[in-house]
Formats: C-alpha cells, sequence, structure tokens
C-alpha cells in the first residue's frame, strides 16, 4: 500500500526584534529569547494586533494595523500539498470593503485595491480547514466541531508591492522592519486551550503555537496528553498514547532531555476516504500536530503499525532535531528532516529488532537519486519536490553515521549529540559540514555532498556511492544502483 502525503511541516518563523531569526523543522521554531548580553531598556514596541474570534459557525479575524502601508505581506505562505495552491486564498475572506487578499509570487498580501494605504482596522472572514501544506502549519479541524488554529497564519509585515516582488520565497534572515502581531484568542462558547491550559481569552505573541477551540477528546499519562478526534480509528490514539513515550524516553537517553519531556499530542481524522492513506504532522514547542485520513489507516495492519511507529518516531525526533536546534534557511530543512529520519529508523530498530531498517533507508536511497538528477536538493522546495530534503538528509546522515562508527564505534545519535548543544539554538549546514570532516578526518567527503546539495548529479548513484565507500556504509552496486546489504 502506498502512504501519500507523509508530510511534515516545517519551518517556523520566531522573530527577534524585528530580523526573523530561524525557521525550524517539520518543525519548528522555538520559543524566542532575548538576545544574549545586557538587555537594554526599549518601550513597549508598537505592533499590530489581531484578534480571532469564534461565534458558533463564526469567525473573525479582526485586524488593528499600526501603521500605514500599501501591502501588508503574511509571513507564512505555503501552499495546499498536491494541489499547490495557496490556502489563505480558499479559506479567508476579507469582509472590509477596498481590501483584497491577494498573491504576489509566493507572499499572501492584503492591499489597498485603490494603490493607497490598507485601511489600519481590516476584518476577514476564516473558514479553517484542515489540509496538509507543504513543509506550513496548517488548520486542524476536528468532527466534533472543534479547531486547532496555528498562531503563526496572523504574522504579518508592513511592505510595499516593489518590495514584496522582490522578497525570497524564504524570509528566515530578512529584516522586515517591524513587529509580529500581539494575536488574541476567544470563542464565545467557552474558553479556548493553550498550552495545555483553558483560559476565557488566549494571548499569543512571537511564538509558534497552536490554540484550541472547542472540545476533543483526551488522553491524559504521566508523561503526555494526547488530544484526539474522537472519530479517529481507536488503534491510533493507542498506538500514540503507547509508542510516543516510548521513542521519546529512547532519544533522551542517547540525547539528553529535548525540547520538552511532556509533549502534547493533538490529533485529527478527516475521515476514510477511500483509496487513501495520509498521515501528515509538524511539531512546535510542547506540540505534535497530526491528520490521519483515509481508508488506509482504519484498520492496524501490520504495515500501518509500522508506518505510524515509523511517523511517530519522525514528529518525536523534531523535539531534538528541529526544537534543540533548528535549521538556519528552509533550504538547509535537510539537516532536520533527513536527521529526523535517521532518528526514526534507528529507534524502531532497537524498540522492534523486527523492523525493516534495510528497506526504509534503501527507499531513502533511491528517493534521493531520483531526486537530485539533474538539479539540487536545495532548490527542491520550489518544485514541490519536499521528499528530496527527507531522503538525500538521511543518506547523509548514514555517511556521518558510518564515518562516527569508523571513528569511536558509535552511531548517528554519537555523531548528532555534540551538534545539538549550539549557544544560538540553530545547526547550519556549515556546522554540520564541518562535523563530518571533524569526525571522518576526510576533507572530499563535504565537497560531495554540497555537490549534491547545490547541483545535484548527473548520475547521483556514483556520488552516493563514493560517499559510503569512503566512510564504511556497506552496499553493493547493482546495475547503477546503490543496494544496501
Ligand atoms: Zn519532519
Amino acid at each position: 500500500m502506498r502512504v501519500q502525503a507523509l508530510t511534515c511541516s516545517a519551518p517556523t518563523l520566531g522573530v527577534l526584534a524585528s530580523v526573523i531569526a530561524l525557521s525550524g523543522a517539520c518543525a519548528s521554531a522555538g520559543p524566542v529569547s532575548p538576545a544574549a548580553g545586557p538587555a537594554p531598556v526599549r518601550l513597549e514596541a508598537a505592533r499590530p494586533s489581531v484578534l480571532v474570534q469564534r461565534d458558533g459557525d463564526n469567525w473573525t479575524a479582526d485586524f488593528t494595523l499600526d501603521r500605514d502601508a500599501p501591502v501588508w505581506a503574511f509571513i507564512r505562505s505555503e501552499v495546499v500539498e498536491g494541489t499547490r495552491r495557496p490556502w489563505r486564498l480558499e479559506q479567508w475572506r476579507v469582509t472590509t470593503p477596498g481590501v483584497v487578499l491577494d498573491r504576489i509570487n509566493d507572499h499572501d498580501v492584503l492591499r489597498a485595491t485603490d494603490g493607497g494605504p490598507v485601511p489600519r482596522r481590516v476584518r476577514i472572514a476564516l473558514h479553517p480547514r484542515s489540509v496538509d501544506l507543504e513543509a506550513g502549519y496548517g488548520s486542524l479541524a476536528f468532527t466534533t466541531g472543534a479547531v486547532a488554529l496555528p498562531s503563526m497564519q496572523f504574522d504579518l509585515f508592513p511592505t510595499t508591492l516593489d518590495r514584496v516582488r522582490r522578497l525570497p520565497g524564504d524570509l528566515n534572515g530578512v529584516d522586515l522592519g517591524a513587529e509580529t502581531p500581539r494575536v488574541v484568542w476567544r470563542d464565545r462558547a467557552g474558553p479556548v486551550l493553550l498550552d495545555g491550559g483553558r483560559v476565557t481569552e488566549a494571548v499569543t505573541q512571537d511564538r509558534t503555537a497552536y490554540v484550541l477551540f472547542g472540545q476533543v477528546e483526551t488522553l491524559e499519562a504521566s508523561d503526555m496528553v494526547v488530544m484526539m478526534d474522537p472519530a479517529l480509528p481507536s488503534w491510533i490514539g493507542r498506538q500514540v498514547g503507547s509508542f510516543a513515550p516510548q521513542v521519546g524516553a529512547y532519544y533522551a537517553r542517547r540525547l539528553g532531555p529535548g525540547q520538552t519531556d511532556h509533549p502534547t499530542v493533538m490529533i485529527s481524522w478527516r475521515g476514510p476516504t477511500e483509496r487513501m492513506t495520509s498521515m501528515g504532522g509538524s511539531v512546535v514547542p510542547g506540540v505534535i500536530v497530526m491528520s490521519f485520513e483515509g481508508s488506509g489507516v482504519v484498520n492496524p495492519t501490520p504495515e500501518m503499525l509500522s508506518v505510524s511507529r515509523w511517523f511517530i518516531g519522525h514528529e518525536s525526533a523534531h523535539f531534538w532535531l528541529g526544537q534543540s536546534v533548528r535549521y538556519e534557511f528552509a533550504r538547509d530543512m535537510w539537516i532536520t528532516e533527513g536527521g529526523a529520519d535517521l532518528m526514526a529508523v534507528r529507534a524502531l530498530q532497537t524498540i522492534d529488532p523486527a523492523y525493516d531498517a534495510r528497506g526504509e533507508l534503501q527507499k531513502e536511497i533511491d528517493d534521493c537519486v531520483s531526486l537530485s538528477t539533474g538539479r539540487a536538493v536545495v532548490t527542491a522546495s520550489e518544485r514541490g519536490e519536499h521528499r528530496a530534503y527527507y531522503a538525500c538528509g538521511a543518506v547523509f546522515a548514514m555517511a556521518a553515521e558510518a564515518a562516527q562508527k569508523q571513528r569511536t564505534g558509535g552511531d548517528w545519535f554519537d555523531f548528532l549529540k555534540p551538534l545539538l548543544r549550539q549557544p544560538d539554538g540553530v545547526l547550519s549546514r556549515e556546522e554540520w559540514l564541518t562535523a563530518l570532516t571533524r569526525v571522518s578526518r576526510d576533507p572530499s567527503l563535504r565537497g560531495d555532498v554540497e555537490r549534491l546539495l547545490d547541483r545535484g548529479a548527473d548520475d547521483p548513484s556514483a556520488v552516493i556511492a563514493r560517499l559510503f565507500q569512503r566512510t564504511g556504509v556497506a552496499f553493493r552496486m547493482e546495475g547503477g544502483r546503490v543496494v544496501l546489504t
């Protein structure tokens, strides 16, 4: 059975002062912390605010903009997995006259139809639906009517048409020249849930979080909370509740504490759609968000049990690789996604000796070859080929792991552990590649990794074979294909 859309959303942006600092991983962006050093005395910065409110079936977002600007652009403007259409244009409708929601290159924007400044007060009617985004954080809709919205949906900044046309798709590291909004969340029907607690009015600012409106089923355990759709096939909740603590404990044993040791997992169910097997997820501080859909996941077949464990292992890995450290630019997602893949494979192998690790890793190699043939890995997101980050990132991780084994007898976790201690919370490409050279004492390895990252190859199998040969990954060549042995 083919599993579609095993996506993991990606980056999160944390805003530090006015510069976009980072993104995480399927995950992430950590909470924003003040820069080190003496804190300058600062007046509370002016910033926009947003009131997100539900009144029965009516959802509104009232933006109060703190300055005149011809365009307000949203920081995160992902597209829907599959259709590649901007999700906001399908789920949001501006009701303030003279203002439109538009797409300019890679960015969703609000602009005034007459070319003047956007009015200081703009109302948008929201129609939240649960869809998988390409490397993004989507809304979760539950069959109970409950909805969880990510705070990052409302982050926006003032700009101009000219400037937004020249902006890169990835805003990490770009100075946006303004603070992100303070968002207030209210539900006429009762308290909303933020950070595990119910409050009449939630407030988020400079952070990534999910806010839950309405009721779902909740399972409390000593080391985690699972909040799920009551219509979710029951085996999934049981699997998450039993396996996530197990895999989390394994990671903590190998790597030290992650970003949280008491995660909340929110699981939505989109129904038993025929001929579909889909699970998607993402991670924000303290929370894993998952969506399941399709007839293929209704029953706990041995294959589904194995895939779901892998999925839980991958998402949980982001509390270390993605939250404890995050990537610098979205194009470096191979570090967190490929790394989380190999963490999951090694954890599953340890927990269940019958697990087919070699089959999973072979898939990574085959996919990396096909997705880097004649094209760079770092630009995969422009083509909607996010799978390249996972597959090639896992291949590079396998080479690093083998180098570690040659050097110290260790494994992937031993290579990774020192890299998780970054004073700035960012694991950059340079830091990763320098570690590879340090452990292998072979400076030629990074050249081959960078070649696939930046250019791809006519025959990626030959490049991967060289990497594996020098680091000691066991394989043989079969008709030009790298086959693990
Ligand atoms: Zn991921």
